[in-house]
């Protein structure tokens, strides 16, 4: 049926007026049959202030009524000023063509002769409905438009980001009529901070459990934009409806501030919309906006900090605490990638192991934290002494590994042979006599046998297994 589409029109209300109270009566079943909301004035004066007040899609205007015409009541429609300009059709007994035409350039948009088929009543009444939801649409873009250009003129004024946030918080709130309009950092997986918030202006820094948002979660994960009508109803919502039973009814738009594939930020909006939906046009405004608010996102004071500590999270979590080389986990990762690399683009590749001789003497003899000694100095040496593009680990306890990327089995071995003299000729703090020293495995890709990263540590740990069987301190190849 084509009277579903009506359900996307946002506006159905239509206005009758009409002193013939059986007309009234025919056109009102019509229309409420067809899914619209009716009003009836019985002459010019309540209807324009009805028009007025009420603010109808169409006017269903009679002709002939005491005191005010249909073509004055038209005239001074045309004469208020209103948010979106209503339909006019005139409905009427009177026929002549001279009557059309001067009703149609007083203002009205259609006319339709009495007495009237009824679905080409309600077709007509249809395609004015959806002009008016043009017009409306127009409004919509000019206003947001406007609002765009406002914000752009108070980013250009100020380096202040608060402010800057707060212009973007306030506008948005006005334009989308909402009842809450923030911007929140977002810092962890269940932290964020409401940056600017348009109910209240004091609103800096305030921390905000994320987990609580089910929405802005949703939204840092798909990094799109997202509206909810009827938020209390939503499934997405079930996990904390309890918590929102008194937001009965409204709706949530929510964009997401993107930056390098990462959701730095969201605008966050609520609006009191029964009917929920947000037409593209606002949609799209709001992800303008939602860009433009990033530089001063970045600005914001805790932006820097928090980006200081995410930094600072993410090293931690792939370097050895003792001696700052990179972890096993890391290790690991980083071997699939190159081997990877490897296969892929048929280049060399070698891997290190290293494996200090004797090192539980060391402990036993000198104590535990010499040996946390020896192990970073070993670390550093080794660090120095490998190529920038060399990635060396912590593998285990009083083991080390290189990964030498485009690297062929001679060169590993060079390496490494240089790095055990080094490492023996070493001097180290606390020990008096003793040299420390290490055996080594080197193995490469291409090799046979060698599929996968798992299979080239294997080598690489045999052939350490066999420099420790001969007599240590040496650096010994996989088996061809
Ligand atoms: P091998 O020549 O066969 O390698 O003998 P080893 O004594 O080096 O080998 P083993 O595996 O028997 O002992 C390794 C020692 O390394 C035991 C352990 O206490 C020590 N170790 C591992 N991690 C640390 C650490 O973080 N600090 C210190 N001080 N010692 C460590
Ligand atoms: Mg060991
Ligand atoms: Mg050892």
């Amino acid at each position: 049926m084509e009277d579903l589409k009506n359900n996307t029109l946002r506006n159905k209300r239509i206005l009758i007026i009409d002193d013939n109270l059986t007309n009234k009566a025919i056109l009102e079943d019509l229309l409420d049959a067809g899914g619209y909301e009716t009003r009836h004035a019985m002459d010019g004066i309540e209807g324009l202030h009805t028009v007025f007040e009420w603010k109808p899609a169409a006017v269903l205007l009679d002709l002939v009524m005491p005191g005010m015409d249909g073509l004055e009541v038209c005239r001074k429609i045309r004469e208020i000023s209103l948010p979106v300009r209503p339909s006019v059709l005139i409905v009427s007994v009177k026929d002549g063509k001279d009557t059309i035409v001067e009703a149609l350039s007083t203002g009205a948009d259609d006319f339709i002769v009495k007495p009237f088929n009824e679905s080409e009543l309600l077709a007509r009444v249809r395609a004015q409905l959806r002009i008016n939801e043009f017009y409306r649409e127009l409004e919509e873009d000019k206003r947001t438009l406007e609002t765009i250009v406002d914000i752009t003129g108070a980013l250009s004024a100020t380096l202040d980001s608060s402010e800057v946030l707060s212009v973007i918080v306030n506008k948005v709130a006005a334009v989308m009529e909402a009842v809450r309009c923030s911007i929140v950092l977002i810092v962890k997986d269940d932290e964020g901070y409401v940056l600017a918030s348009h109910e209240d202006p004091s609103v800096r820094e305030l921390r905000i459990d994320l987990s609580r948002y089910p929405e802005i979660k949703e939204v840092i994960s798909k990094k799109v934009p997202l509206a909810l009508g009827d938020i209390t109803n939503h499934p997405l919502m079930s996990g904390v409806k309890k918590n929102i039973k008194e937001l009965e009814g409204m709706s949530v738009l929510i964009v997401p501030i993107v930056f390098n594939d990462e959701v730095l930020g969201t605008l966050f909006l609520r609006t009191r919309r029964r009917e929920g939906g947000y037409t593209r046009t606002e949609i799209d405004f709001c992800r303008v906006v939602a860009n433009s608010s990033f530089h001063a996102l970045k600005n914001a004071r805790l932006f820097e900090k928090i980006s200081m500590e995410k930094d600072y999270l993410k090293e931690m979590a792939v370097r050895d605490q003792l001696t700052s080389l990179y972890n096993h986990n890391f290790f690991y990762s980083r071997l699939d990638e190159e081997f990877e690399r490897a296969v892929r683009y048929e280049t060399p590749l070698s891997l290190i192991l290293m494996d200090i001789d004797n090192f539980k003497n060391i402990n036993d003899t000198y104590g535990h934290r010499v040996g946390d000694t020896v192990l970073r100095e070993i670390a550093a040496m080794i660090k120095k002494g490998v190529r920038k593009t060399d990635v060396v680990a912590r593998y285990g306890g009083e083991e080390f590994a290189v990964i030498l990327p485009h690297t062929l089995l001679k060169g590993a071995v060079d390496e490494a042979e240089r790095l055990r003299e080094i490492i023996e000729s070493h001097v180290y703090a606390g020990l008096v006599t003793e040299k420390i020293t290490m055996s080594i495995g080197v193995a490469s890709y291409p090799q046979k046998a060698s599929i996968n990263s798992g299979d080239l540590v294997n080598h690489a740990d045999n052939a350490l297994y066999k420099a420790k069987w001969s007599g240590k301190n040496c650096v010994k190849v996989a088996d061809p």
